[in-house]
């Protein structure tokens, strides 16, 4: 069976501010470092496909799947040519809000601010792990917006990440990598703001934008924060979807789509991954 990783930003290190708060969580690892990890993952052997095809690889083993979650641009300016370079294939796992509706993620506009306050190490962990993160984190993406203005005196008139355009996730199309659906706008699927209504449209309305951008189809769909329920699932599976992404497995049973846990790739965890590739070796 595929491993499966899962990475989110990738910036030439020269490139990346500290204090960070990608790095903090663990979102953000450098160029330098994605290249030592396929470099390894090359050496011994590992073969690289998409989500959608792991099904075709089930008794197979040295079989990974990368995929890049949230749909930075960075993902198109400094992970694709590393990729390229391995030629190794991936899965990207855009959100679609930006495109849809013209908006930053309230998330990094969050992670912006905090970067921007002078705190001590207890104050910005409690920022980017603790408590008020995890308010933050739980509320409907309309409330973020509000919580920003009250949690931060100056809001930052532009953004400093940008998301990939049509035009980047079309060329990653067309040259042999999949596009996955993430949603639209993030939201956490079981959070308590979130109905039936909410959930479908979600997963709906972001394939339907993204088929219409690339023009094939979107069949594998990945939780946002990994966070979903059985329901979930079957609702994935009637929608379109044949594979979902999670990072750990909640449950036993069996879901009715293939669900794919994942490895999740932050800066200096690749002894953690070479134990885990190894146990499975060994399975
Ligand atoms: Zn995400």
């Amino acid at each position: 069976m595929a491993t499966v990783l899962m990475f989110h930003r990738v910036l030439p290190e020269k490139l990346i501010k500290t204090p960070n708060a990608y790095t903090d969580f663990g979102t953000l690892i450098s160029q330098e470092y994605l290249s030592e990890i396929l470099q390894w993952l090359t050496d011994n052997k590992y073969k690289f496909i998409k989500i959608s095809d792991i099904i075709n690889y089930v008794n197979v083993d040295k079989i990974l799947a990368l995929t890049f979650d949230d749909g930075y641009a960075d993902n198109f300016h400094y992970a694709y040519p590393i990729l390229k370079k391995y030629n190794a294939t991936a899965t990207f796992f855009p959100l679609v809000s930006n495109s849809l509706e013209n908006c930053v993620l309230p998330l990094d506009t969050y992670y912006q601010c905090v970067d921007e306050l002078d705190l001590n190490e207890n104050e910005r962990r409690n920022y980017i792990k603790g408590d008020i993160k995890n308010k933050f984190y739980w509320a409907e993406p309309q409330i973020q917006r509000d919580m920003l203005k009250t949690l931060f005196n100056n809001l930052p008139k532009e953004s400093r990440v940008d998301y990939m355009t049509v035009e980047q996730l079309i060329e990653l199309s067309n040259n042999n990598f999949e596009i996955g659906s993430h949603g639209v706008s993030h939201s956490l699927l079981i959070a308590d703001y979130m109905t039936e209504e909410k959930i479908i449209s979600e997963m709906k309305n972001s394939k339907k934008w993204l088929e219409s951008v690339i023009k094939k189809a979107v069949i594998a769909y990945c939780f946002p924060a990994g966070l979903y329920n059985y329901d979930m699932i079957k609702l994935a599976k009637k929608i379109g979807y044949k594979s979902v992404c999670l990072i750990t497995k909640k449950d036993n049973i069996k879901p009715v789509l293939p669900a794919y846990t994942r490895f999740f790739v932050k800066p200096n965890s690749l002894d953690e991954l070479k134990v885990q590739l190894n146990i499975l070796n060994f399975n």
